[in-house]
């Protein structure tokens, strides 16, 4: 049962609740508002906090769990266990997970059965109906249209595919990203394949983390990890040649470490190193980055004095009590991670954070005072914020169970105040190309 529920009674442009009933159909229900929540506390949807649902976005129907709505005419938050206008008709929350470049400023709203499981690893949106279409909760960090599906079409993704065999036909990571492209429906590997943007450049089959949201490798919370493991070790000759095929490509191209499907490529730093190598010796094109739990600084550091640009270090908390729970660090703690962004800094390259954030524990009162002191500590120059891809109510429990964790301030006021603090931090979404960086750099001195 939800222990904290504010009633609002002044309640201007509420957005209409949407549903499911148990043959997974989505309808919006007259007479309700729908609800967002962030940790334990919950907020109406209005017209003013949400946007029409982004293109690409997708409707999810949470089984084992009620719906929390609002009820307009008695004024009051409701749990249904049925429908209202179907007595004996069970009903079902209805969360979105949003394209790229959009940030939850709440989840779905529901109280779970008392037999339900762990929700499957993505993030759950509070959506509702107004206007004549579904509306998101959310705040728009990245316009890049990157992972943009009506521009990645699957055609291309084909035409890409024969002319890599071609040029690459022996190359076992050429391959593993078909895979990708074509089983995970992985954004990067079709853009490898279609020419555009960022191609990935999974290596590393360990990790030194146990992050409870992997989404290469589950073992406890009966979940399933929605990508596999890569099997292989690619040498340098394979990752250097896939590197070099899209980096010649591609104006302005990334390469990137660090996917999905692996674990932490500094783990892997005996191939990549090599890799980085052979690259910067073929061309001096593109930019090459990492995306990292940051756990090694000094491997890390040998990594950019073979050429690596730039790191995106992953980080759920700025609080170590927060990090640690949700990581679960083996034989490395979070002081290792600053002192990777410490190191990279004073090297002049390129530090983004990967800010895996959830209303109810990113704008608790206690983790934006420790993500705005590690900012002082640590100006890195760009946020990337995602939304955590993990079962939102869960999480909240986990992280409240290692900090206890005040009413929340909002996402959006949130932001506002990373921004007006920082206003040299870049707000995105995507690892930019080192231009964009240079770029920011520039404006910002003139
Ligand atoms: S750092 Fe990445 S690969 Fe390692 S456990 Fe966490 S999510 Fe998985």
């Amino acid at each position: 049962m939800m222990s904290t529920m504010k009633n609002n009674t002044d309640i201007v442009n509420p957005v209409t609740a949407v549903v499911a009933d148990s043959n997974g159909e989505i309808f919006d229900l007259e007479g309700y508002a729908a609800v967002g929540m962030a940790g334990n506390h919950l907020e109406v949807l209005t017209g003013s906090e949400t946007v029409s649902m982004p293109h690409g976005s997708e409707l999810m129907f949470l089984p084992d769990r009620m719906p929390i709505v609002y009820n307009l005419s008695l004024d009051q938050f409701e749990t249904l266990e049925e429908d209202p206008y179907h007595p004996g008709e069970p009903l079902f929350p209805v969360a979105v997970f949003n394209s790229p470049g959009y940030v939850n400023t709440a989840t779905c709203a529901y109280e779970e059965e008392d037999f339900a499981a762990y929700l499957p690893l993505f993030s759950y949106g509070a959506v509702g109906w107004h206007q004549d279409g579904f509306c998101s909760a959310v705040i728009q960090v990245d316009e890049e249209p990157r992972q943009d599906l009506r521009l990645m079409k699957m055609e291309k993704v084909h035409a890409g595919i024969r002319a890599m065999r071609s040029l690459l036909p022996d190359n076992r990571l050429r391959s593993h990203l078909e895979k990708c492209a074509l089983e995970y429906s992985c954004p990067a590997a079709k853009n490898f394949f279609i020419g555009r943007c960022e191609a990935p450049l999974p290596t590393s089959r360990k990790c030194n983390a146990r992050c409870i949201g992997c989404i290469s490798l589950q073992k406890e919370f009966k979940i399933k990890s929605p990508q596999n493991r890569i099997t292989f070790t690619p040498s340098p000759e394979e990752i250097a040649g896939v590197a070099l095929a899209h980096l010649q490509k591609v104006n302005q191209g990334v390469v990137s470490f660090g996917q999905g499907c692996e674990g932490d490529p500094l783990m892997a730093a005996h191939v990549i190193g090599p890799a980085i190598a052979q690259i910067r010796s073929k061309t001096s094109y593109g930019t090459i980055n990492m995306n990292t739990n940051g756990s090694l600084p000094d491997i890390l550091s040998t990594l950019f004095d073979q050429g690596l640009d730039s790191i995106r270090i992953s980080m759920n908390s700025a609080s170590k009590k927060l990090y640690t729970a949700y990581f679960r660090p083996v034989k490395y703690c979070f002081e290792d991670v600053e002192a990777s962004i410490d190191m990279a800094i004073q090297k002049g390259k390129r530090v983004a954070i990967n800010y895996l954030n959830c209303p109810g524990v990113s704008d608790s009162k206690e983790e934006a005072d420790a993500f705005q002191a590690f900012l002082e500590r640590h100006p890195v120059d760009l946020i990337q914020w995602r939304n955590l891809n993990f079962d939102p109510f869960r999480y909240w429990k986990i992280m409240s169970e290692a900090v206890s964790l005040g009413e929340p301030m909002g996402m959006k006021n949130l932001l506002e105040r990373i921004r007006v603090r920082f206003p040299e931090i870049l707000f995105g979404y995507f690892n930019p190309p080192r231009e964009r960086f240079e770029q920011a750099t520039a404006s910002r001195q003139k």
